[in-house]
């Protein structure tokens, strides 16, 4: 049997490693990979507190890093694993990438791309639901803990 040793949950568990990291610095737990031929190019987690920034969502923070990376400013050949459904901000952001695929963890019924009708660009596949129970766990557990703390 052909085991593929880099799939879907083998990169969101990084983008969740990325969430974690989140937790601990007493961020909002989103995170992301973006990658390219099975190979990261950018890991960020959501940094609004620390940089005092709205816009310094994990998915922003990684299309820059990437695209840096890469030299260009699309990400047509690349994958975002993101642990939560992006926002409009965000999945604004990525139409403008033309990024080729989307994995998410958890839905964001709430202000998440989906419901809020926020457009992808045409070439952008998009697939959630990888690894939705750890990314909301984390999450739950975060505003658990902070509603405690206040
Ligand atoms: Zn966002």
């Amino acid at each position: 049997m052909m085991i593929k040793p880099f799939d879907d949950t083998y990169f969101m568990k990084k983008a969740l490693q990325e969430a974690e990291a989140a937790f601990d610095k007493g961020e909002i737990p989103v995170g992301a990979v973006i990658v390219i031929e099975d190979r990261i190019i950018a890991r960020c987690h959501n940094l609004t507190e620390t940089l005092n920034d709205v816009t310094a969502h994990a998915e922003m923070q990684a299309i820059t890093a990437a695209a840096n990376f890469l030299g260009g400013k699309y990400l047509k050949k690349c994958t975002l694993y993101v642990t939560l459904e992006p926002c409009q901000m965000c999945a604004g952001a990525l139409y403008w990438s033309q990024i080729g695929k989307i994995v998410y963890g958890a839905r964001d019924e709430e202000r998440g791309c989906i419901n809020l009708n926020t457009k992808l660009h045409p070439k952008t596949k998009m697939i959630g639901g990888v690894l939705a129970e750890e990314a909301s766990r984390l999450l739950k557990r975060f505003f658990v803990e902070k509603r405690n703390l206040n």
